[in-house]
């Protein structure tokens, strides 16, 4: 792009931490000569949500009805759509008990609380409107977000990353907690790209960057092994959903596992 590129960073419900994130890379500063910040009221109040753009980045998960027509406008003005985050990429973990009814998580957290929009339950954002890139992690890496605007500013595709968190994990040589401690780690289906930041410190991966490709996740291969180490079945698909509650093979998988099976 040889202007300025038009950037838009929208936010849905969330905790704000990626954009935080991002607001944080001492690199956006020299990124400035490149684009031009049209919308992003975390940094500007003054911000104009209706301003067309090259790039939408958006993050949070579509949590109400106004942010159906939220992201649908986002769509109709952006050249680009990215999703930032595991909001946004996959629902987060509002989208945990996605099974149980709407009214009832709404009164355990809200009680009889009136509020101004109409909550409808957490999901991705490409659940409405064609999203041409994610960026992973709950948030995600500086890294990811230096590598994707840079790509994109040089009018190029970033690429995806498709092999599990485990690769990473191996290569720097840590103790395997799955396999030393008997802990329910996610790494083996969760897509790298965090330089296996949690099994780095001895902790379990609970697979924040979301599962790697559908046909390349193993979840039945990986609830087997959780089977063996005494989980249950309800116990596995708890963890498993933490950050994955809208794949769509995820339950199929893990209930096949079972199958015949007396817990
Ligand atoms: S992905 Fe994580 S850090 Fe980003 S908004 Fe959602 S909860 Fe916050
Ligand atoms: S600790 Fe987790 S991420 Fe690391 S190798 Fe073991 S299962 Fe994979
Ligand atoms: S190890 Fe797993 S939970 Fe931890 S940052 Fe990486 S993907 Fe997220």
């Amino acid at each position: 792009m040889r202007r300025k590129a038009k950037i838009g960073f929208y936010a849905l419900t969330s905790c704000y931490g990626c954009q935080l994130q991002f607001a944080m890379i001492d690199e956006l500063v020299q990124a400035l000569e490149k684009i031009r910040i049209e919308c992003w009221f975390m940094l500007d109040r003054e911000s104009n949500e209706n301003a067309k753009v090259d790039i939408a980045l958006i993050e949070g998960s579509v949590s109400t009805e106004e942010e159906v027509e939220l992201v649908k406008k986002i769509r109709e003005n952006a050249k680009i759509v990215v999703a930032v985050g595991s909001c946004a990429v996959q629902g987060g973990v509002q989208s945990w008990e996605k099974d149980k009814p709407l009214e009832e998580l709404w009164k355990t957290v809200y009680g009889d609380g009136k509020v101004k929009f109409k909550p409808k339950m957490a999901e991705p954002v490409s659940k409405y409107i064609k999203v041409d890139y994610n960026i992973y992690g709950c948030p995600p890496e500086k890294k990811d977000f230096i590598y994707a605007l840079g790509t994109l500013l040089i009018d190029s595709w970033p690429e995806d990353i498709d092999y599990p968190v485990c690769l990473e994990c191996r290569l720097k040589g840590n103790p395997c907690v799955l396999i030393e401690k008997g802990e329910p780690c996610l790494g083996p289906i969760t897509r790298a790209g965090c330089d296996a930041r949690c099994p780095s410190y001895g902790i379990a991966c609970i697979g924040c960057r979301g599962a790697i490709g559908y046909d390349v996740a193993w979840f039945d291969s990986l609830a087997r092994t959780f089977r063996e180490k005494g989980l249950t079945k309800e116990e596995i698909l708890e963890r498993m959903k933490i950050f994955n509650a809208h794949n769509p093979k995820l339950e199929e998988m893990v209930e096949k596992v079972f199958q015949g099976v007396e817990e």
